[in-house]
């Protein structure tokens, strides 16, 4: 539809944010990356977590096992190469075991998994997907409709305690940081949890933290009731006490959360705008350190991406940041690189 802009929260606003240019080409423009070595300890978490969870039966308490999962996860390993996903260690099985070894430490279930899978809400599965339309002006579009998937909304039966807090610093330009102070939940709590692969000192927490707040209130729209917190869950964070960070909800920091989330789709809506008229307009680099000189926009997060990107030979910020041509990420005839 001419005047419909969809936007999914993941695949377009936060990729959009890691690097404009990037998202253009691969999601706008639909040119398929050959690679994508972040994308795969995300999706063997996710898809672990969601095994894990079709597998538990209530009536009996009865979980699946390592071994189960370590083979579950060899055969989902095997889909996800054949789609062109890699992974940036050194092989499948150290890939996998580093998830199992996450999920079911010494073999054993992690606690904190164990609670997230018997407090699901299974009868709620529908309400995975959360979406809302939007009508407001996004240059040339009328209404947006966002799009993002809950990973688990979570009803607690007994108190939880989380070791870290979201803290507010200034809040009219949402802006924040984990803290070490503990918050306790009641049973019955309503909770959505969202699954991370990265440890929990990526520098994108302030985004992930906008994003659970944002489907907060999508998913209070369309139950009649905001959750009463949001939970980061860091799954392969070695240190049990860094995993999880609560994120308190109230209406107002929702509601903030929304209007930041329809500016940055707007500026998703700018960047395709640029990109159609001219696709060497669009920089690379992380969209909050575009005011900073060309070489500079990458950090160490980034640059994990950079290293599979299918448009990093041509990318005049990697280049850059890599010293200038000749670096053997950037080489097109590196045979045993690409
Ligand atoms: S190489 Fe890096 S900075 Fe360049 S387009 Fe790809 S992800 Fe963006």
């Amino acid at each position: 539809m001419k005047y419909l802009l969809e936007v999914s929260y993941t695949g377009d606003l936060l990729a959009h944010r890691r690097c404009p240019r990037a998202w253009a080409y691969e999601k706008h423009a639909q040119f398929q990356p050959y690679e994508q070595a972040q994308a795969m300890e995300g999706r063997l978490v996710h898809h672990a977590m969601e095994w894990l969870t079709q597998k538990f039966d209530p009536s009996s308490g009865s979980h699946a096992t390592a071994a189960q999962l370590r083979d579950q996860l060899l055969h989902y390993f095997r889909v996800l190469w054949a789609r062109g996903l890699r992974t940036a260690f050194q092989s499948k099985q150290v890939t996998i075991d580093r998830v199992v070894d996450n999920l079911f430490p010494g073999e054993l279930m992690h606690p904190t998994v164990k609670t997230a899978i018997e407090g699901a809400k299974h009868t709620e599965y529908e309400l995975r997907t959360v979406r809302k339309l939007v009508r407001t002006d996004f240059a040339g579009k009328t209404r947006m409709v966002l799009t993002g998937v809950l990973d688990l909304v979570l009803q607690s039966t007994y108190p939880l305690v989380y070791p870290r807090l979201w803290a507010w610093s200034a809040l009219d330009e949402l802006v924040g940081e984990v803290t070490v102070e503990s918050v306790a939940s009641h049973p019955g709590d309503l909770e959505i949890w969202d699954y991370k692969g990265t440890r929990a000192a990526t520098s994108h927490v302030r985004d992930y933290v906008i994003q659970l707040l944002t489907y907060a209130g999508l998913y209070g729209e369309r139950v009649g009731e905001l959750p009463a917190r949001c939970v980061l869950f860091f799954v392969n964070e070695p240190k049990r006490e860094e995993q999880l960070v609560a994120i308190e909800i109230d209406p107002d920091i929702v509601q903030r959360a929304e209007a930041w989330t329809i500016a940055e789709a707007k500026r998703v809506r700018q960047t395709m705008l640029r990109f159609e008229q001219d696709p060497c307009a669009v920089d690379g680099g992380d969209l909050d350190a575009a005011s900073m000189p060309v070489g500079a926009r990458v950090d160490a997060e980034l640059k994990k991406q950079c290293t599979a990107c299918g448009q990093r030979f041509d990318c005049q910020e990697y280049i850059a940041h890599l010293g200038g041509p000749g670096h053997p990420d950037i080489d097109l005839i590196n045979v045993t690189k690409n």
